[in-house]
């Protein structure tokens, strides 16, 4: 009987595995990615073990974040820039996507065939959605390692792009060298909705649907200008960047060679002052202590004697008998005497 493709990839060795990704066979980083997705133990392990034989082969990539209100040119941005980046022929780009609604949307980020569609047809291109599980703290893990698994196949450019209500902004700032929010010309107006945190975070903010009538808008002009105002509010940057401002147009082809420009910019300037590798070792160690953070809570909220307590304290605060705080040091309490 003829074997099906399957049927081969699920007879890969460990071995197989990190050569295929070391070779850049996207089929086999593809197939590292699912590992790395699935909730069997014997995957997850095999997974970890991949990652670290791969691990000297990762970090050379320039790790993009690019953030926006669902409509905003996202796709259309990340078409017109990675074809941008691709005319240099020795240059591959991986674009993966968190959608932190895809569960109720079912994938709804990438679902779309029509979404970079050029780009997708690109053979120097990988594109891949990281389905949202329900745990936050999840998906970054899953982006992150995949976008480790991306840089040992030989990816330089990774972008990570992100829909988001704040929380998984954060995620992807956390895991990225570089920023890019792209904001709508009516957003000028309208700064005091656009979360400051946000804001803050980016190294790059850009004015997409820039071109009116052959070029670019009053509004988008007026937008432009106020972001910039806006951000003489907000603290200095860390690593001494000053965020830049531009107006594009993805749809239009308008400015996208100055954002790669934007972009090539701010990674001299931050490998120069050696800030770039600060930047990641800050992040490694917050990641660390995140996952230990992560890791003890769980731990706790699973612990039978917990469990118990909990649910008596709880009664104890509804029927107004003590405060929460004090039934929380009473737990602690209780606990720390039972051992
Ligand atoms: P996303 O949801 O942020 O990924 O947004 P899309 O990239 O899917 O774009 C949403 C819609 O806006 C699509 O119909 C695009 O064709 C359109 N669009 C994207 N960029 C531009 C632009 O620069 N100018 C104009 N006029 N339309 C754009």
């Amino acid at each position: 009987m003829e074997k099906t493709q399957e049927d081969v990839m699920s007879k890969l060795t460990k071995q197989d595995y990190i050569k295929g990704i070391l070779d850049g066979n996207t089929i086999v980083l593809s197939r590292a990615i699912t590992l790395l997705e699935s909730t069997k133990e014997e995957h997850y392990t095999l997974a970890q073990e991949i990652l670290q034989q791969i691990l000297p082969k990762t970090g050379n990539a320039k790790r993009i974040g690019i953030t926006g209100v669902p409509g905003v040119g996202k796709s259309t941005i990340i078409e017109a820039l990675g074809l941008k980046i691709l005319e240099d022929k020795t240059n591959k780009i991986a674009v993966l996507a968190i959608d932190p609604s895809s569960q109720l949307s079912k994938g709804s980020i990438l679902g779309d065939k029509t979404r970079m569609e050029l780009l997708s047809a690109n053979s120097n291109a990988y594109i891949r959605p990281t389905s949202a599980g329900n745990k936050l703290g999840g998906v970054s893990r899953k982006t992150h390692e995949t976008l480790l698994l991306c840089e040992a196949a030989g990816f330089n450019h990774i972008i990570i792009e992100t829909v988001g209500v704040g929380q998984s902004e954060t995620a992807v700032n956390a895991m990225v060298d570089c920023f890019l929010l792209l904001l709508l010309p009516g957003a000028g107006d309208e700064l005091q909705g656009i979360k400051r945190g946000i804001m803050e975070m980016a190294d790059i903010i850009a004015v997409n649907k820039s071109i009116e009538n052959e070029k670019v808008s009053t509004q988008a002009n007026k937008a432009r200008k106020e972001i910039n105002t806006a951000l003489h509010y907000f603290p200095s940057k860390e690593f001494s960047w000053i965020t830049k401002v531009l107006n594009v147009d993805a749809l239009k082809n308008y400015n996208i060679d100055k954002l790669q420009e934007t972009i090539d910019n701010f990674f001299n300037h931050q490998n120069q002052k050696g800030y770039l590798n600060k930047r990641r070792n800050q992040q490694d160690v917050s990641r660390l202590e995140e996952t230990i953070n992560q890791t003890i809570l769980q731990n706790f909220y699973e612990n039978d004697m917990v469990k118990q307590e909990l649910t008596k304290w709880k009664q104890e605060i509804v029927a107004g008998k003590t405060t929460s705080y004090q039934a929380a040091e009473k737990i602690i309490l209780n606990l720390k005497s039972k051992g």
